[in-house]
């Protein structure tokens, strides 16, 4: 397609992603923009409306999901009486357990651990909590574009200049349609990445960059997720039950979760490190089998399956969190890594990334400099903060789980007795793809579980209820490097896992017409944008890109 002629706008502030931390980030400049202005003669005049916040869902808070338990530290911050103000928090909570399962038994913790006791804490539905604060920051006067994605950087030579937004109205082949219209080039003082876990221009200007050049690379775990209506009286509201154990092996980190966001609504889910050994290991069949423990299953029989979904989550910790500034852009929550994999929590961080993102920014446009060196106060803040402290308590967490559950675990109390070193000042890390081993290194197979369609479900069945829709016409989002390699290459050394690790049923390895062999086929309108494929490929031939605004899951309560 020839080059498409394009509307520039330019504005102050252009925020990529309305999760709670793109959205946080508008509310608090927002608000100093508010005090700023309300100073008589205030010098340079700002508008909340030059604060441009894309979204790629349709709706503010569609594409957000976690378990999620929410620590309202930083939301106190950003809006004291967010109580009075309805802030969507499900529930407090009520009781934590922790269980460790074996296949048909399971053993309770006398003592929950510090890290996963959750007293002050409230059960939300994160995609709800962010349509929340979406109304806050509109009320604010912040423009909010939902069903515009961030496709491509704009630069001034090194300068991070603005950003592109998705072309509407293409087709498969990449040509016009009759809907065609090109995106708009949003030129900007300051680009503030908050596009979630792997976001796919974090990860071109990271690269470009290389603001990764001194930190571990990120560890992700994949979180899938069912919202559960049940009979009551099984469990009561606020309760919080973490298990480990069944049905992941010795050599795997992760664990399930069960929130009860009513005595009648549960959160059920299972995340499991992407560092698997076996390209075989599928998270969502595994999280089907932990559905049919008696523990859960005594939860959930005679319920109804609701909602669906699945995510990734960026685990790797301090070590992990790049270079956040730099010449016209930042890059916060999770985005950047900021989560503390050990508490299982990212979105109170995301706030508060946010937060002291809006304090640089405004400082920034007061003193109208928007270089690395006058966006790096936004380093200077997070690392003067709590979110340095507690990030600093956990800094090697992650990585002591390299060599498997128990390793780990070992670790883990060394680290809690020493402060968070544990046996040496900055353990490695190494890409979750490169833990993976040859089919025929692996002996044996995972179980298979075979959905009922009552308890147990097959992936389709479950991307129905995440709400999945995109455009069928248009270029596949999906972008392969080398389709050889599939067909050939990865069948024979790993029997294609994409087929396996995608919670989406995407990828397909399909017979050829002529019996030949067989092909991959990538069913891209069934991805739920987790980015589980961006990451997990051994051969990292498979790139994440944008698809039309607009398109992916429907997260509702999610
Ligand atoms: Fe996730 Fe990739 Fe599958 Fe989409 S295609 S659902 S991003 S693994």
């Amino acid at each position: 397609m020839p080059e498409a002629e394009r509307d520039t706008l330019a504005t102050d502030i252009v925020i990529v992603g309305a999760g709670p931390a793109g959205l946080s980030c508008a509310l608090r400049l927002a608000q100093l923009i508010e005090q700023h202005n309300a100073k008589a003669a205030s010098n340079p005049a700002l508008s909340p409306e030059n604060i441009y916040v894309l979204e790629k869902a349709g709706e503010i808070g569609a594409h957000c999901l976690s378990g999620a338990v929410l620590d309202p530290r930083s939301l106190r911050e950003l809006v004291p009486d967010f109580e009075a103000k309805g802030a969507p928090l499900e529930s407090p909570v009520t009781d934590d357990a922790v269980y460790f399962l074996t296949r048909s038994g399971q053993w309770k913790l006398p003592v929950i651990p510090p890290f996963l006791q959750n007293h002050g804490n409230y059960i939300v539905s994160v995609n709800r909590l962010t349509k929340w604060l979406g109304s806050l920051v509109e009320a604010a006067g912040v423009s909010l574009f939902p069903g515009f994605a961030g496709s491509d950087i704009l630069y001034d030579g090194r300068r991070v200049a603005g950003i592109r937004t998705d072309d509407k109205g293409v087709d498969r082949n990449g040509n016009p349609k009759s809907n065609f219209q090109p995106g708009y080039d949003l030129r900007a003082k300051i680009v503030v990445l908050a596009e979630g876990t792997r976001g796919s221009l974090t990860k071109q200007l990271v690269r470009q960059q290389g603001l990764d050049r001194a930190a571990n690379p990120q560890a992700y775990s994949l979180g899938v997720k069912e919202l559960w209506q049940v009979p009551a009286g099984r469990v009561g509201r606020g309760q919080v039950i973490h298990t480990a154990g069944w049905p992941l092996s010795g050599r795997q980190l992760g664990g399930g979760f069960i929130y009860a966001l009513e005595e009648t609504q549960l959160s059920v889910g299972l995340v499991v490190g992407l560092d698997s050994e076996d390209p075989r290991f599928d998270v969502h069949n595994c999280f089907q089998q932990f559905k049919t423990h008696p523990l859960v299953m005594g939860l959930l029989e005679g319920g109804e399956l609701l909602r669906y979904g699945a995510k990734t989550i960026p685990e790797g910790g301090y070590f992990s969190i790049p270079t956040t500034a730099t010449d016209g852009a930042l890059i916060i929550g999770d985005a950047a890594g900021f989560l503390n994999a050990q508490r299982l929590k990212g979105i109170h961080l995301a706030i508060k990334t946010g937060m002291l993102a809006a304090e640089t920014i405004f400082e920034a446009l007061l003193q109208q400099d928007c270089s690395q060196a006058a966006l790096s106060q936004f380093e200077t803040k997070w690392r003067a903060s709590w979110v340095h402290d507690e990030l600093w308590k956990v800094r090697n967490y992650r990585q002591g789980f390299e060599h498997g559950f128990w390793p780990g675990v070992l670790h883990a109390g060394l680290q809690m007795v020493s402060g968070g070193r544990g046996v040496r000042a900055r353990y490695p890390l190494y890409k979750d793809h490169e833990h993976m081993k040859r089919l025929d290194e692996m002996p044996g197979g995972p179980v298979e579980t075979r959905p009922d369609g009552k308890l147990t479900f097959d992936k389709l069945s479950d991307v129905y209820r995440s709400g999945t829709h995109h455009e069928e016409d248009q270029p596949c989002h999906l972008k392969i490097a080398d389709f050889d390699i599939c067909n050939s290459r990865c069948a024979r050394e790993y029997g294609n896992p994409c087929q396996n690790f995608c919670p989406a049923a995407v990828y397909e390895m399909e017979e050829n017409a002529d019996g030949s062999g067989r092909h991959l086929k990538i069913n891209a309108s069934n991805c739920v944008h987790c980015k589980t494929c961006d990451i997990a490929d051994p051969y990292e031939i498979i790139t994440w890109v944008v698809p039309e605004g607009g398109g992916g899951p429907r997260y509702d309560g999610m």
